[in-house]
């Protein structure tokens, strides 16, 4: 690791993940995250020559892990494999010397169409997002009726293809949460690990209520009581989801618990999105706009003090403060900033 790059902010975190938003775009309409209702045929979704090209995304990686101390990269959306010639982009952030990790967190759908490609251009691991077994429980969810069994093909062309493959299930009461058996069932069989994600609430349209959350430790219970769990340390520090192992096997899964049991204090990502807006939060209510600095004639060490300034000057801790200060905040959209 080289220390000596690495940036921290106001309370001593370093700076260590990037989230790369490449799309505002998705062919889901999640309830929880893009509402049908709210991004209909004429939401102004950004146009080409809004996005970060793949010159000026690369460019900025490598400021990033030669200056400032990033190791990991994870490639986001919108929905991701909707962003033309992905596998480009991945090719060219594998060559960045230092970026240790390259994950993409993505729907699925697409994965049969370009798993193999990924994973030869250098993408190591996928956090695929599903949420039910159920097509009822499931098309519903993700807004445009897509079944459960697209998503399976997605994760089995992935595993197939070699990337390391991890589950996403975002809980939401009375959505989803009869899933949480069936889907800890399913994947402990397949030998997947399953993540479950307390719902959130990113951005100001899906309607979150604290009431919808279902916390950690029941999410835990509710399982152990059928299949008895034990806690693991985590990989790394930093590290989003507490980690268990079924008792007697070496499968895993993770909770998420950015609502009940806040892990702000270790938080070292941040995340750019596909315009070129740096966010210090998933929560943040506003952006550092880095594509006209970027689209300017700064030179690269001018763009690093810049970045440097950024991440020094970072105080966020939301879901630390969420009682206090969540009710009327405005935050960026899901969509946007990418999770
Ligand atoms: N489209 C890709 C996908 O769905 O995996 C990548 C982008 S999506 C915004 C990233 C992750 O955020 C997904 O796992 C999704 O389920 C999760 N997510 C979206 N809205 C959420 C919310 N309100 N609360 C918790 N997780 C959420
Ligand atoms: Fe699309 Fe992912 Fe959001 Fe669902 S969670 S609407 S798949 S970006
Ligand atoms: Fe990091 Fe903000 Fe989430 Fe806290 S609320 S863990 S600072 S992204």
């Amino acid at each position: 690791m080289n220390t000596e790059t690495t940036v921290h902010d106001y309370f001593n975190r370093p700076l260590r993940d990037l989230r790369i938003s490449v799309t505002d775009r998705c062919n889901f309409r999640c309830t929880y995250c893009m509402p049908a209702e709210i991004f209909g045929p004429d939401y102004p979704f950004l146009k080409r020559d809004e996005l970060l090209s793949f010159e000026e995304l690369e460019r900025l990686t490598k400021i990033f892990v030669h200056s400032l101390g990033v190791q990991k990269i994870r490639i986001t959306g919108g929905e991701p494999l909707m962003r033309r010639d992905l596998t480009e982009l991945i090719r060219r952030i594998k060559k960045i010397h230092g970026v240790e990790d390259i994950a993409m967190t993505t729907n699925g759908s697409l994965l049969p169409k370009y798993a193999k490609g990924l994973k030869e251009a250098g993408l190591k691991r996928v956090s695929i997002s599903l949420d039910s077994l159920k097509d009822e429980i499931f098309g519903k969810i993700n807004g445009r009726g897509v079944s459960v069994q697209t998503v399976l093909e997605g994760i089995d062309a992935a595993s197939k293809a070699g990337l390391q493959v991890k589950i996403n299930m975002v809980v939401k009461k009375g959505m989803n949460d009869s899933e949480i058996i069936p889907m800890a069932k399913f994947f402990r069989e397949k030998g997947h690990i399953l993540r479950f994600i307390e719902f959130m609430d990113v951005g100001n349209t899906n309607q979150w209520k604290l009431d919808d959350v279902v916390p950690k430790k029941q999410i835990i219970e509710d399982i152990n009581k059928i299949m008895p769990l034990e806690p693991i340390d985590p990989n790394y520090t930093g590290e989003v989801a507490s980690r268990y192992r079924y008792v007697g096997s070496d499968v895993e899964i993770g909770v998420i618990s950015s609502v009940s049991d806040a892990f702000c204090s270790t938080c070292n990502r941040a995340r750019l999105s596909a315009s070129g807006m740096l966010y210090t939060c998933l929560f943040a209510s506003k952006g550092h706009d880095i594509k006209s600095p970027l689209r300017s004639d700064l030179t690269d060490e001018q763009l690093t003090t810049l970045l440097q300034d950024i991440w020094n000057g970072r105080k966020d801790r939301y879901s630390e403060e969420r009682s206090v200060v969540g009710k009327n905040r405005k935050k960026i959209e899901m969509s946007h900033i990418g999770g």
